[in-house]
């Protein structure tokens, strides 16, 4: 996976569930850069903070 920042090759990936969702982090090795997304595209940081709270 390809950073769309800065183009570097070799983004960290994290996969969890959230709530059943599964959701994948990456995050850029080179310019910190970081995503949230979903089987339905990317998602917002205030998106995942609201699938981690919901009860
Ligand atoms: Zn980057």
């Amino acid at each position: 996976m390809q950073c769309p920042r800065c183009a570097h090759d070799g983004m960290v990936e994290i996969r969890m569930q959230l709530r059943g969702e599964d959701v994948a982090f990456r995050r850029c090795g080179r310019c910190e850069h970081q995503r949230w997304s979903t089987a339905e595209g990317d998602l917002a940081l205030g998106g995942v903070l609201q699938l981690a709270r919901a009860r």
